[in-house]
């Protein structure tokens, strides 16, 4: 006869200890359906969200609308970003499989899970310290191994720079000097630039190491703030 206490432990163990389903499977390739209505064509950027069990990444309270196009709340305040919005700026990246990829906000990990299911190598740098802990955790939990950093974006990561692509998944409010000087020749970064709503921008620097910025539509992120909070 098992215990009572025992079979608490397995009631709470079944329900905490979340999986990755066929029915979460069907509702990312609705969701990659969407997508591709609304205009994404990145057939890689595709088959990493069809891959990638967002549902994991959100608070259980969420689960059930994890496959919407919709950005969530997640701990400290942040929100997870939408899922057009996170395949919009990684097709705009144009990935290449030896591409060594700087994220600026961590936040919940999603994003950098896309681009490290794309092959490519990703440093990802998050300023909260709550949500830094939290990411890295389930970062382990779930065998996504990019590399985190906690630590402030505008800084960029000189010592494991120059990066071929960043993407900034905060609001800016301009595209930071140290960033563009970590992007390497024929390198491409993706920022959100404004207050309120952003504006996003594609850097691209040529083989020369000119610069050049195009606008590719507004957007809504969270604010990209300076320094670490501890
Ligand atoms: N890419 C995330 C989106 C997170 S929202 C995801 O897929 O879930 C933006 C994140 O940027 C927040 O977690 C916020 O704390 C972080 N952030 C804001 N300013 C930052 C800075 N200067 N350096 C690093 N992270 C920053």
């Amino acid at each position: 006869m098992l215990s009572s206490d025992f079979m608490c432990f397995i009631t709470y163990f079944a329900l905490t200890m979340k999986q990755d389903l066929p029915r979460h499977k069907g509702q990312r390739n609705q969701l990659v359906k969407e997508l591709i209505a609304k205009g994404i064509r990145d057939t890689k950027v595709l088959k990493a969200i069809s891959i990638v069990p967002r549902h994991l990444f959100l608070d259980s309270s969420f689960e059930a609308y994890a496959y919407q196009d919709k950005a969530f709340p997640i701990a400290a305040d942040q929100t997870i970003s939408q899922p057009y919005t996170v395949a919009f700026q990684t097709e705009l990246l144009q990935l290449k499989p030896t591409d060594k990829v700087l994220e600026i906000g961590t936040g919940s990990g999603y994003q950098a899970s896309v681009l490290h299911q794309m092959g490519v190598k990703v440093y990802s740098i998050e300023r909260q310290k709550e949500l830094f802990d939290q990411t890295k955790m389930l970062m382990k939990k779930l065998g996504n191994n990019f590399i985190m950093k906690y630590g402030d974006g505008f800084a960029g990561l000189p010592t494991y720079g120059p990066f071929e692509k960043i993407i900034v998944t905060a609001g800016a409010p301009r595209i930071p000097e140290k960033l563009v000087e970590q992007l390497a020749l024929n390198g491409r970064m993706v920022i959100p630039v404004g207050s309120g709503t952003q504006e996003m921008k594609l850097v691209t620097k040529d083989e020369k190491g000119e610069v050049h910025v195009e606008n590719y539509g507004s957007f809504r992120f969270v604010p990209m703030l300076s320094n670490r909070n501890s």
